[in-house]
């Protein structure tokens, strides 16, 4: 039965979280990776990776029309990234908190926007915002092969 349990659908909700350039420049790789990790989230997947513009034009789609959009390129497009896919439980919603609102000054500190960063424009990491877009972004930057089905050892321990 607990075996069973630990394998409920559900478990297996994925999102997309990406150290931005700033989050690579400043340092911050392992500290976000180890947020997630003590939370008890499981790595699926992990890159170091210089986005191109028609990459970044995808994943951002919704806001390619923004006036902000140009500068946000660039700022994209300014360094390497840290691409990574973690799963477990109300991943999105709860990767999404563990962020921070998307203006880091509303970001509570405890946060990783709260904690590490001041303007929206560098605002150091991004988190998928739906299961529906993590999936699509996970697309985008995941090829099927980069993504591994491991079980962790204390899956038991995480969840009831
Ligand atoms: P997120 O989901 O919290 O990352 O926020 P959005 O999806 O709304 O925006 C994507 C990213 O665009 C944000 O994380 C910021 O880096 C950037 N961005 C959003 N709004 C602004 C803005 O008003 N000015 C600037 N310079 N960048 C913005
Ligand atoms: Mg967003």
């Amino acid at each position: 039965v607990a075996r069973a349990r630990v394998h409920m659908a559900g478990n297996d909700e994925r999102t997309y979280i990406m150290v931005k350039p700033d989050g690579v420049q400043r340092g911050l790789v392992g500290q976000i990776i180890g947020r997630f990790e003590q939370r008890g989230y499981q790595l699926k997947g992990l890159k170091l990776m210089q986005p191109t513009e028609a990459l970044l034009r995808q994943h951002y789609n919704e806001l390619v029309t923004k006036a902000f959009f140009p500068r946000l390129l660039e700022y994209m497009l300014s360094g390497p990234v840290c691409a990574m896919v973690w799963e477990g439980k109300g991943v999105v919603a709860t990767g999404r908190m563990m962020l921070g609102a998307t203006n880091p000054q509303a970001s509570a500190p405890g946060t990783i926007r709260g904690d590490y960063c001041i303007d929206v424009g560098k605002n150091i990491c991004h988190g998928s915002d739906s299961v529906e877009n993590a999936e699509r972004e996970i697309g985008l930057w995941f090829s099927a092969d980069e993504l591994l089905s491991w079980t962790p050892h204390s899956r038991p321990w995480l969840y009831e």
